[in-house]
């Protein structure tokens, strides 16, 4: 079993939408669904904590997800959307709740500095032991919860190291994923605040203008936690070559997903059957960011495997997160060395976050 770092889950996202007790086995979760029809992703979960585990997952970006829309019109348990900031900034915290209370059960462990990433991968590394917790990197998907640079200071308080500005279409922020524009005014002086604190900045789901415009502004670490190559799968929430070379150059590291709409073109949701693609096409995508970059430093994963999505949307071959570890064989098989191999699954994170926690 290899140790595998995932730098974007949704898991409180997800157990609080969807009320899923991911402490239980995944056939718990799929069986007590049996029937429901609140949303496609009922039944066909691949996330859950002992999941996680059997598949070596040691370390993983959750996010906090929460967005604020004064114009939402769905009543969906299920939807994103909340009608303010401050209702926005209240389900964050209540995810944070979940992490939390996680935490103090013993299933996660939330790392907030280098020294803590270190320790926990040396348990992780360790022969027999088997008890360890799951990691957990506190991320932020859309900062709409982030109501005031001051608030920053707050969630940085909360253990929150890595933000990204927006989501899906207009945030407080920035101008996301079917949507293209500017940063905001709030948005430029959060990435000031930003920089000032050591957050690391998130680029995925940033529009071409915001993505271009936060990189100008901001002048601390960035990565892209759950994106794929445009080139391969064209569409705007993909990142092109010319922006994942300024990634690479800025030294980011760039998560893989696993969605099968963002691995096979042309894909239409609840439409196009999982047998058309499989996750070799996951490996296309690492591999153009490791042809871009000329070396393996900069690609990874960020599997999304838990974001609104389950095996009505993967691909074929991929039915829980356990099977990621299939990805190490389909590399090598393409001739990637064993170190290499090494890199993509949880080096290259490990050595940004090393790098990039605070001691
Ligand atoms: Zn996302």
């Amino acid at each position: 079993l290899k140790l595998l770092i995932d730098a974007h889950l949704d898991l409180a996202w997800n157990a609080l939408s969807f009320n899923r007790d991911l402490t239980q086995p995944l056939d718990t979760l799929n069986r007590i669904e049996r029937g429901m029809t609140d949303h496609p992703c009922r039944e066909c979960a691949t996330v859950s904590l002992p999941e996680l585990k059997r598949g070596g997952v040691a370390v993983c970006l959750g996010t906090v997800l929460a967005r604020s829309n004064p114009d939402i019109q769905a009543v969906e348990r299920t939807n994103l959307d909340h009608r303010s900031p401050v209702i926005a900034y209240a389900a964050g915290q209540g995810q944070l709740a979940y992490y939390k209370m996680l935490a103090r059960q013993g299933h996660v462990e939330v790392i907030g500095t280098a020294e803590a990433l270190n320790q926990h991968w040396s348990r992780c590394s360790k022969e027999g032991e088997t008890d360890v917790p799951l990691g957990l990197i506190l991320s932020m998907e859309g900062t709409d919860p982030i109501l005031t640079p001051d608030d920053a200071h707050r969630w940085w308080d909360d253990g929150l190291r890595v933000a990204g500005l927006c989501h899906y279409g207009r945030s407080t922020h920035a101008v996301g994923t079917g949507d293209n524009g500017p940063l905001t005014e709030a948005g430029i002086e959060l990435l000031h605040e930003f920089d000032r604190l050591g957050m690391i900045l998130d680029v995925t789901h940033l529009s071409d203008q915001s993505f271009d415009q936060a990189l100008e502004t901001f002048s601390g670490p960035v990565l892209a936690s759950h994106s794929n190559c445009r080139a391969l799968v064209p569409d705007e929430r993909q990142f092109s070559d010319g922006q994942l070379k300024r990634l690479i150059e800025r030294g980011a590291v760039v998560g893989t997903a696993f969605d099968a709409w963002m691995l096979h073109p042309g894909w239409e949701r609840g439409k196009t059957p999982p047998g058309v693609v499989g996750m070799k096409a996951a490996a296309d995508h690492i591999d153009r960011v490791c042809q871009l970059a000329g070396n393996t430093d900069h690609a990874a994963i960020g599997s999304d495997l838990d974001g609104g999505f389950g095996t009505e949307q993967t691909p074929h071959d991929l039915s829980t997160i356990a099977d990621l570890q299939k990805l190490g064989h389909i590399l090598a098989e393409r001739g990637y060395s064993d170190a290499d191999v090494d890199a993509i699954l949880h080096g290259n994170w490990l050595r940004f976050f090393r790098q990039y926690l605070p001691s």
